[in-house]
């Protein structure tokens, strides 16, 4: 039996501006407060653009909301001569808890390699932040290699040189399930995170291995997320266009298993 919290997560990407994501958040907190959500029971976390952050901070820590947030992307460096780069420090200073990095469209579109992704991981730790590492396959990948052979060898380059008891989250989001309404099966989301716990045990040992959430993205909506969190591999999800919408993101939140 798994102790591992649950966690919902929404990537909002580049959508909601500082005014709509302050409307968001508290209308999310009504919702999922009159629907009585456990929280402890299910963590829920909410990732908008950087522009947001403020925001939501001031939002959250004054209500008290028990909603968690991040970024969805970190510069490598700490500060300096990077123009339009964010710092962990500065995500932190807003009480980030979270980043998001190695994001497929990260990768293709803005041509981040394993090794810029392994970089981002090594800064959120530094800076206290907890990486939620992105990797999946491409359809292509999928034909070539098979189910699990990309997102381990993304994961073992992500985490290089990374050692100790940390805090991190893995996102198994295949590339042909993003944003396509094609979800995997339960079953496929399963083998693959697994394989990942399995990679997770061999570099950083059991312990971390056993708390670290794996979280299944690529299409998720309220009608298949409870059969995702049925295997006892996948603590939880990623959440890309299901999360925009308030009513389909608080039932993805509250799944029935
Ligand atoms: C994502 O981009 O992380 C994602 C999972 O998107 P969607 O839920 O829209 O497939």
């Amino acid at each position: 039996v798994t102790t591992r919290t649950p966690l919902l997560a929404g990537n909002w990407k580049m959508n909601l501006d500082h005014l709509q994501s302050i409307a968001f958040v508290q209308k999310l907190a009504w919702s999922l407060k009159d629907a009585n959500h456990d929280f402890d029971g299910a963590e829920v976390a909410i990732f908008p653009p950087f522009t947001d952050l403020r925001s939501v901070q001031t939002l959250i820590s004054a209500d008290k909301l028990p909603i968690h947030f991040g970024a969805q992307d970190v510069s490598a460096h700490d500060s300096g001569a990077y123009t339009g780069e964010i710092s962990g420090a500065f995500l932190k200073a807003l009480d980030c808890q979270y980043v998001i990095i190695g994001h497929s469209e990260r990768r293709t579109l803005h041509n981040e390699t394993d090794e810029v992704v392994n970089t981002k991981v090594l800064a959120a730790l530094k800076h206290g932040l907890v990486p939620v590492i992105c990797v999946g396959e491409t359809a292509e990948d999928l034909e070539k290699h098979g189910p699990s052979a990309v997102p381990v060898a993304q994961l073992k380059a992500a985490l290089a040189s990374v050692t100790g008891a940390v805090d991190i989250v893995v996102a198994y989001e295949p590339v042909w399930a993003i944003g396509s309404g094609q979800a995997a099966t339960p079953e496929q989301a399963e083998q693959v995170a697994a394989q990942l716990r399995v990679t997770l045990r061999e570099l950083l040992g059991d312990e971390v291995a056993e708390a670290t959430r794996v979280l299944y993205g690529g299409s998720v909506k309220s009608g298949n997320i409870a059969g995702f969190m049925r295997e006892p591999n996948v603590d939880g999800a990623l959440i890309g266009g299901a999360s925009l919408d308030l009513n389909e993101f608080a039932s993805i939140v509250r799944f029935q298993k």
